[in-house]
């Protein structure tokens, strides 16, 4: 004994051999705080509420309790749907099954398979046999039990991704119908990095003693910088009247801080599709390479979208909010906000798109009415770190520096 902190690897961890060597073949050796904490209780079976910033890791927690909870060696029980992994967006449902398929590349058993909208419900069908993992989106999935394509009964763990979305109105009657086709007995861990008030009891409701693990309950990621911009003034113009003209001084604004700061990748959120479309459309029209994702786009394109973004062949993901959560493209450090996002969950999903397990990154808000001053105060109250205004044009230079 030193005396000194021993670092855990995962091999301390008691989990079965295939998986040690799985997380060794992601290259993940050490466990993030999350992981250390979640996985040797989750891997009791105890009911799970974990609430960690984005990016540090929580796909791993419960990809990790799932390979560990599967029973792989009865033949009968390897043909059963033995876990299932909602979640908020396609995107985020198919980036799971990866992560699943990675850490148990070495369990032949395994059988992953998601089920997300958009796609031929044919082939949903014909890939719904034999497999003994099932991920998806609750509407796709609800739509494979009620269908009889989709035996849930012997679920063992049922994980909610993004649990505080999937709660949310829009979802929470699928997800209800979902639970009444799964067992009685079993294990559900939710898994979120925001949780509004309120929320927590609604997740209790479904789970039976659960137990609370929460990593530095303020969100924000400290080695993202945040700032926000005036564009009028950086631009030294005139506050604008009309909506185009807005919306022609930020995308000048945007040019500028692509042109001039060194990034990897960066993503531009705006709220509306036609915005987006805008965007994309002058960025490849000057040459830049650039991909387009938002829900009015083919479900094919928003996958290619998101691959190239992942694979770091596109430089600017330019997207909706559908994008805001869950998504992990390790070389994004730049995100820009076209305008402040709605509500503070939503810029602190967005946000976690750049500085993915600690890296760090920059988000910056532009801001060009005079109605948004109140909005952003308000944020900057909230977000309770550091946000920086750049109101003048040697700001902007001194962004690019
Ligand atoms: P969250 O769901 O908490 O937002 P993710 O599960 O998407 O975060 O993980 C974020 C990133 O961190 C991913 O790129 C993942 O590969 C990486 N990662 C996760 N766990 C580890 C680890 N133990 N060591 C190194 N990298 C990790
Ligand atoms: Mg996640």
């Amino acid at each position: 004994i030193t005396g000194e902190e021993a670092t855990v690897k995962f091999e301390d961890l008691c989990l079965k051999e295939p998986i040690v060597r799985g997380l060794k073949h992601c290259r993940f050796f050490e466990p993030s705080p999350i992981q250390l904490k979640a996985i040797p209780i989750g891997k009791c079976g105890y009911d799970l509420i974990m609430q960690a910033k984005s990016g540090t890791g929580k796909t791993c927690v419960f990809s990790v309790i799932i390979l560990e909870q599967l029973d792989l060696m009865d033949t009968e029980s390897i043909e059963k749907i033995q876990a299932l992994v909602l979640a908020p967006t396609r995107e985020i449902a198919v980036q799971n099954e990866m992560v699943l398929k990675h850490i148990g590349v070495f369990m032949p058993s395994l059988k992953v398979k998601s089920f997300i909208g958009g796609t031929a419900v044919s082939q949903s069908v014909s890939r719904s046999r034999n497999c003994n993992v099932v991920v998806g989106t609750p509407g796709r999935i609800l739509h494979m039990i009620v269908e009889g394509h989709m035996d849930l009964s012997q679920v063992e763990v049922v994980v909610i991704d993004e649990a505080d979305r999937i709660m949310e109105a829009s979802f929470i009657s699928d997800v209800s119908s979902i639970f009444q086709q799964l067992p009685e007995e079993k294990q559900i861990i939710a898994a979120s990095a925001t949780y509004p008030d309120g929320l927590k009891g609604f997740v209790r409701r479904f789970m039976r003693e659960p137990i609370e693990i929460t990593i530095d309950s303020t969100p924000m990621l400290l080695a993202v910088e945040q700032y926000i911009v005036n564009v009028h003034k950086v631009l030294s113009q005139p506050e604008s009247k009309t909506n185009e003209d807005v919306f022609q001084k930020k995308f000048k604004v945007i040019l500028e801080i692509i042109q001039k700061f060194q990034y990897t990748q960066a993503i531009i959120f705006t709220r509306y599709t036609l915005q987006a479309d805008k965007v994309y459309n002058l960025l490849t029209g000057l040459n830049y390479d650039a991909a387009l994702l938002h829900g009015k786009i083919s479900q094919f394109n928003r996958l290619a979208a998101f691959r190239n973004t992942k694979d770091g062949k596109c430089k600017i993901l330019v997207a909706s909010d559908v994008a805001a959560r869950g998504i992990d493209c390790e070389g994004v450090d730049l995100v820009i906000n076209f305008e402040a996002p709605d509500n503070l969950c939503t810029y602190i999903h967005r946000t976690g798109r750049a500085g993915r397990f600690g890296s760090a990154g920059i988000v910056i808000t532009l801001w060009a009415f005079r109605e948004d001053v109140s909005r952003i105060r308000d944020f900057i109250n909230k977000v309770k770190c550091e946000v920086h205004i750049l109101d003048t044009p040697q700001h902007l230079e001194m962004l690019a520096e």
